[in-house]
């Protein structure tokens, strides 16, 4: 299987080379070449099988000779054998025909961890095999940063540097990563807002000698790898209502469109999917975008939902490719566009996105009102992003099709704003329940790119 760049200059990689990349030498993001389908029969096949499985069989197909079958295997096992629900991804009913799917029972309480387990143990396999050493540098709202250190720490061929914006994000979220002792890991506090972080990384990257001198190597949402370990979800949930005979739709709370995207993939391997609807907060670039064309960010307001505070969208880059017929030069053109401010997306690429895509936004009073009346009803406790999905779902839904928002956190990760909500502090699993008490280790940096730079090369191992 050979992976193309969205800006369509990058050279075409194999799987194992995609994953340890991240992003491509022209700025783009990787795509496989083809998408793989799979029939009705082979989904159907996914009903009653573990989740291991379902996704031995789901992402087989797209890493190539990467691994044998059973090194995957093995590696997936590793992977969901720290989560602690059985089902790894189990699904409640909130009304008739609305599901909400928890992503939230992995080591660090939110659906990034369903990727990054996965990925730290590939790159953990491929790294030993080639003898390599990679700096991993990522960028963080909050829950990818958590959930790399708790994949990566430790590792000796690995280093970790996670930029995450200075006093923006949860306190459990920031004890997540600043706690763990391994020193491999780094935590750095980053003077500005999450597109910032995000923007450093990216410089990081096209910063070519920079780049191969300390072998840098991504895992936010760019990664490919990462938003393949996603769609495994989509399957096994909508195989358990009934697909493929049935169709179902899916409400994602949306930031970096990593794992909505992951849900387009899905559909486009013969999942039945009928609608993706996007939910956003109140920074809500990609619903002013899907229903307007235009795409100009605006700065970040902060929200009680940090991990969607995000203007500059990643992954929706991927979906613009596909939208524009995987046209690289049309997207290096709207990216430049960007540089300077923002562009409109064309009437045919809008039509496209909007035959796949739904999209909707939440305000902080809707959200926690939302909070406050699931709670009521079904006696769930959401966390904040996914009552942002609960709310646009109820709102886009289609009596006849099936519902499932993704609840794409724990609750316990945002208890101020669930206690505001419903008067109740939910309680962190036992296995975490010292977390306040753990000393904290982080170093604060300016928004400055050759400060950083130096701050990583001082600190990682030759
Ligand atoms: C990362 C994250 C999101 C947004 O996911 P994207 O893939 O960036 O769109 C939503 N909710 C939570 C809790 C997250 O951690």
């Amino acid at each position: 299987m050979n992976y193309l760049s969205t800006r369509g200059t990058a050279p075409v990689l194999d799987f194992e080379d995609t994953m340890l990349t991240g992003l491509a030498r022209d700025g783009g993001l990787y795509l496989p070449e083809k998408i793989p389908s799979f029939s009705p029969d082979e989904i159907a096949a996914l009903e009653g099988l573990s989740y291991e499985e379902c996704a031995f069989r789901i992402m087989r197909p797209f890493i190539g000779d990467t691994f044998t079958d059973d090194t995957f295997r093995r590696l997936i096992a590793r992977a969901y054998g720290g989560f602690d629900h059985a089902a790894r991804a189990p699904m409640v009913q909130l009304a008739p025909g609305h599901f909400l799917l928890e992503l939230f029972h992995g080591p660090t309480l939110a659906f990034k961890d369903f990727a990054m387990q996965l990925i730290g143990q590939m790159f953990q396999a491929a790294l030993e095999r080639n003898g390599k050493r990679v700096t991993i540098v990522g960028a963080t709202s909050g829950d990818t940063g958590s959930a790399a250190i708790e994949a990566f720490k430790g590792l000796d061929n690995v280093d970790v540097f996670i930029l995450f914006p200075h006093g923006r994000v949860s306190e459990v979220q920031r004890r997540q990563m600043t706690t763990p002792t391994e020193a491999n890991v780094h935590a750095l506090a980053v003077t500005g807002d999450f597109d910032d972080c995000q923007a450093r990384v990216k410089d990081m990257f096209n910063h070519f000698d920079f780049r191969d001198r300390v072998g840098l190597a991504g895992v936010n949402s760019i990664n490919f790898a990462r938003v393949l370990a996603q769609v495994v979800y989509y399957f096994t949930s909508a195989v358990s209502l009934g697909a493929p005979a049935r169709p179902v739709s899916f409400t994602v709370p949306t930031g970096n469109f990593g794992d909505i995207f992951a849900g387009y993939l899905a559909k486009r391997m013969g999942l039945p999917i009928d609608r993706l609807v996007v939910a956003t907060n109140q920074n809500d670039i990609l619903h002013r975008c899907l229903s307007t064309a235009d795409y100009r960010p605006d700065g970040v307001t902060p929200s009680i939902s940090p991990s969607m505070d995000i203007q500059v969208s990643s992954n929706f880059e991927r979906a613009l490719f596909e939208a524009y017929g995987r046209d690289g030069a049309a997207v290096a053109q709207l990216m430049d566009e960007l540089k300077a401010g923002g562009f409109s997306v064309s009437q045919g690429a809008l039509q496209a996105l909007r035959e796949v895509y739904d999209s909707g936004r939440c305000s902080e009073d809707e959200t926690r009102a939302t909070i406050a009346r699931l709670h009521r009803t079904t006696g769930e406790l959401l966390c904040p992003h996914s009552a942002v999905g609960v709310k646009v779902a109820e709102e886009k839904r289609n009596p006849a099709t099936p519902m499932i928002t993704l609840a794409t956190a724990h609750p316990a990760k945002f208890p101020d704003a669930v206690q505001e909500a419903t008067g109740i502090r939910p309680d962190l699993p036992a296995r975490m329940s010292d977390l306040f008490e753990r000393p904290e280790r982080m170093t604060r940096v300016e928004n400055d790119l050759s400060a950083i730079e130096t701050l990583i090369e001082e600190r990682r191992r030759p």
